[in-house]
């Protein structure tokens, strides 16, 4: 089979032998997978990766203990957790000190034909759900975690700042759980993918300081949390989705003055995603710029890489 491999931030493809699955883990065989920016961050060198990225799929279940998952179609929660320890227990394993994580910290990930999952992790995706749909699983889960962690009344307005692709699904996402999303960032085109949702757009605008309760950064720049800062309320909430590397220079007067509170948000639940998806609650199309095959998968990640460029896909 097939399998991409990322070493010193070299994409490379080549034959492997076909993973053994472990008790309790099922044997997937890769449907489709979606080039996420973890991805192009582990090819920069910025988790001392190395091995089979990728962690945004849909798969077809070939093997498993139980025997109802054999031939159907699933989605998969990306942590491998314990299932002991205090966070497992609270139902927080994506924080869990022991999880390892699909192809990106510990387990080899979904760029190949083949891979395995613990069979708890996997989650059955509706005939009515397209596979072009589906591979949005995960990162929809990750949008629907800022409202597992913040309480935002419906119709209260909520900025999102940046149009990339954390931006736009954080919006599809809010709005299709009934907020009323206002959308900044700088690519008319990208901003218009959230038309259809009913999201207001504001093209190349910064937002009026002191204007909203929720403002979300996902801009992916430095700038972009001191921005989001401004536009807060008095006892507002910022809700920090882009992972920033290095530090940041912020001034942290307006937060202590203004009593606004920063919550740090990354992966979600995929309990909360499928009913979204399954209801078509959320337009995504749109969002996919391209397709490989797996073979091609340097070009792929070299595509994903270029400005501009919006969900690449990996076909076996
Ligand atoms: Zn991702
Ligand atoms: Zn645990």
């Amino acid at each position: 089979m097939l399998a991409v491999s990322l070493n010193d931030g070299v994409v490379t493809v080549a034959e492997a032998p076909r993973p053994s699955r472990p008790h309790g883990h099922a044997l997937l065989h890769l449907r489709m997978a979606g080039i996420c920016n973890t991805d192009l961050e582990l090819q920069r060198g910025y988790y001392g990766f190395s091995g089979v990225p990728g962690h945004e799929f849909v798969a077809d279940v070939v093997e498993a203990d139980t025997a109802e998952l054999v031939g159907r179609r699933v989605v998969g929660e990306i942590n491998l957790e314990c299932g002991e320890c205090s966070w497992c227990r609270r139902g927080l394993g994506r924080h869990c000190p022991h999880r390892t994580t699909l192809g990106i910290a510990g387990w080899p990930g979904a760029f190949q034909e083949y891979f395995t999952l613990p069979e708890r992790n996997l989650h059955l995706v509706p005939d009515s759900v397209s596979d072009e749909d589906a591979v949005f699983a995960e990162p929809v889960a990750a949008a629907c975690e800022i409202l597992d962690q913040v309480e935002i009344p419906l119709a209260e307005p909520v900025a999102v700042l940046g149009d990339g692709k954390l931006g736009l699904l954080v919006a599809l996402v809010l709005a299709g759980h009934g907020c009323r999303v206002e959308l900044f960032g700088h690519h008319e085109a990208k901003l218009a993918l959230t038309a259809p949702a009913g999201v207001i757009r504001h093209l190349n605008e910064e937002g009026a300081p002191a204007s909203f309760d929720f403002v979300v950064e996902a801009t992916g720049s430095a700038e972009g949390l001191m921005q989001a800062v401004r536009m807060t309320r008095p006892r507002g909430t910022v809700i920090l989705k882009s992972t920033v590397h290095g530090s940041v220079a912020l001034d942290a007067a307006p937060i202590v003055v203004n009593e606004i509170t920063l919550v740090g948000s990354r992966c979600g639940r995929f309990a909360a995603a499928m009913p979204l998806l399954s209801a078509h609650a959320i337009p995504l199309a749109g969002m996919v710029s391209a397709r490989y095959p797996l073979a091609q998968a340097a070009h792929a990640f070299e595509h994903a890489a270029r400005r501009g460029t919006l969900k690449v896909l990996l076909l076996p």
